[in-house]
């Protein structure tokens, strides 16, 4: 295969800058497609600044990307040349431990367990994600895009709308369920559309004023902002579920424990460098949980797929340039993105 164009840095300082890759040609049961669209989450820049453990650089990121097969290796079934596919956080696991067998590819318990979409292979070679022109992955870890879903905007659902999902469903929201997002970035502005799509009443916790119309529009019933004195404590007892996508440090916890109403569960996906301490009568008085979720399975991501082409659920992405990454870093950190940075590899230049 010739060596595609990406778009990788060389240490924490996150400089992007254009590099040629070694993509393999797709083997067994592998397909090899042409990525058009790329987003940006969160989790790159905590990646790729170290913040989550050392990392081999050259680093290049990306977790939830779209395009178009272009070659299909042998035995290669449920895809052919042309068709429209998107990858996620994850490219391969066992298949046969207990979770595998169960659709959670993401927890599996062999060794070395999930493969990561850019993490390391099962030798412990670096891989590469999505800011790429190209991409090889096993079939059964590549989803079918709808034809309905706006090819350019629905990258992030690949993380951002399965992360979302997963949890919504798994503790089935629906309609008569009060939900609170908490955070509307990448991954919340995501989940109140979902959220609403299920029939949930729902409400958008933001850390200012400034998101209130969006949340509107994606759907919230309701909005509250942090910033203004008493917020919290007015809403005492008024969740039966809180998804918290937030990464910044420092939040009250215990205060959102309080906003849940008596077997309600806080579902946190952010994830925030610091450990947090909590006072476990919050969880006491009122019976309530704290839970995480983390991405969600091959199946279920492929149903989100298939959920938000049927209830109209889109992103609302800015488009950039490769030349563009770095920027978005900084400005995804600062929260300054309405609400998700989409690469289009085609401003990539040809040689780097
Ligand atoms: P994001 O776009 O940066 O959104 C985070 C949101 O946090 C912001 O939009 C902001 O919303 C809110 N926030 C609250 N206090 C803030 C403060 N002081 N400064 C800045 N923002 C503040 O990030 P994302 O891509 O949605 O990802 C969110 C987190 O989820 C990250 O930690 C990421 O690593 C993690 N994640 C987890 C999973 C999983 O499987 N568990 C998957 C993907 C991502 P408001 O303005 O509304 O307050
Ligand atoms: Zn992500």
């Amino acid at each position: 295969m010739p060596n595609v164009i990406a778009y990788g840095c060389d240490d924490a300082t996150t400089q992007f800058h254009p590099l040629e890759i070694d993509i393999r040609e797709p083997g067994e049961g592998e397909i090899y497609f042409d990525v058009a669209y790329a987003g940006i989450c969160h989790s790159d820049i905590h990646a790729a600044r170290g913040e989550w453990g050392p990392v081999s650089y050259p680093l290049v990121p990306g977790h939830e990307f779209v395009g178009t097969v272009a070659k299909v290796g042998p035995g290669v079934t449920t895809f052919k040349v042309g068709d429209r596919v998107g990858v996620g956080c994850m490219v391969g696991s066992c298949g046969t431990c207990e979770m595998c067998e169960s659709d959670y590819e993401q927890w599996c318990t062999s060794t070395p367990g999930t493969l990561w979409t850019y993490r390391a292979d099962a030798e412990g070679n670096p891989t590469t994600g999505g800011y790429s022109r190209g991409f090889t992955v096993r079939e059964d870890f590549a989803l079918h895009v709808p034809e309905s879903l706006d090819f350019s905007a629905c990258a992030p659902l690949l993380c951002a709308g399965i992360t979302t999902y997963s949890p919504l469903k798994h503790y089935q929201v629906g309609p008569g369920s009060r939900v609170a997002i908490l955070g509307m970035g990448g991954l919340g502005h995501v989940g109140v559309q979902i959220a609403k799509a299920m029939g949930a009443d729902v409400s958008v916790i933001s850390h200012g004023r400034s998101k209130e119309a969006d949340a509107r529009r994606f759907g919230a019933d309701h909005f509250y902002a942090t910033s203004e004195e008493g917020v919290l404590e007015s809403l005492r007892g008024s969740f039966d579920l809180i998804l918290c996508t937030v990464s910044a440090e420092g939040l009250d916890y215990a205060g959102y424990m309080a906003a849940l109403r008596p077997y309600g569960v806080f579902v946190d996906v952010g994830l925030p460098s610091e450990p947090v301490s909590l006072p476990l009568r919050a969880f006491v008085n009122g019976g309530k949980s704290f839970a995480g979720s983390q991405i969600g399975g091959i199946a279920e991501t492929q149903e989100m797929l298939d959920f938000c082409a049927e209830h109209g659920v889109i992103p609302q992405v800015e488009m950039i340039t490769g030349d563009e990454i770095t920027q978005a870093y900084d400005n995804i950190v600062d929260s300054r993105v309405r609400y998700r940075y989409v690469i289009d590899t085609s401003t990539f230049p040809a040689t780097a």
